[in-house]
């Protein structure tokens, strides 16, 4: 079996009531709508097309719509509309873009609820920052909001997985001093990717 390359599968036939040319066979032509695809290791990734062609039941040669008499030209024509190309000729790409409209869509919606929370925080909302060193992230968390000044505490701790960071928020593992930052100045953390991620404990 060849790992890549085209199948055929039958999408629509039709008597054609036709005598074969190749073996005298009266009324024996069947003729035939192909739905073509490109597959990988036997599995369809994405549709390319319909050909029509025609076969003997007698003899079981094939013709491909060109070999065909002129007479059947037009029923042909006719016959290759009619057919309609499954989705499952097309099911590797069909998944493809599913997983890619997943990630892409769940990219959307952390980033909306980010900045949903980020402009109304609460004490306790837990901010994914980039740490100094390179690749590395902590947790900064609310203690008090006042109008537009945050006071935060920043974890003293840091982790190269940033789906980890939960795990830090222990009471212990913060540092002693709190200090304070306005809300614009995470926005501006925010935009310049500073600040990766607004979590709210409890809510999902
Ligand atoms: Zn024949």
């Amino acid at each position: 079996m060849k790992l890549f390359g085209h199948r055929s599968s039958r999408l629509l036939s039709a008597a054609a009531a036709t005598r074969c040319e190749a073996c005298g066979a009266p009324a024996a032509l069947h003729l035939s709508v192909l739905g073509r695809y490109v597959h990988a290791f036997g599995l369809p990734l994405v549709a390319v097309g319909k050909t029509a062609a025609g076969q003997c039941l007698a003899c079981r040669r094939e013709f491909r719509a060109p070999e065909l008499p002129a007479p059947l030209q037009p029923t042909l024509a006719a016959l290759a509309p009619r057919a309609k190309e499954p989705l499952w000729h097309s099911a590797g790409a069909l998944l493809a873009g599913l997983v890619a409209l997943g990630i892409w869509g769940g990219g959307v919606w952390q980033h909306y609820r980010s900045e949903t929370l980020l402009h109304h925080p609460h004490v306790g909302d837990l901010y994914h920052i980039r740490s100094e060193a390179p690749g590395y992230y902590t947790l900064l968390k609310v203690e008090e909001v006042h109008g537009n000044s945050l006071r935060l505490r920043q974890n003293n701790y840091e982790t190269d997985i940033e789906a980890e960071l939960p795990q830090l928020d222990q009471p212990k593992n913060y540092a002693a001093e709190p200090f304070d930052l306005t809300q614009l100045d995470l926005q501006i953390m925010q935009v310049q990717h500073e600040l990766v991620a607004v979590e709210r404990p409890g809510k999902k």
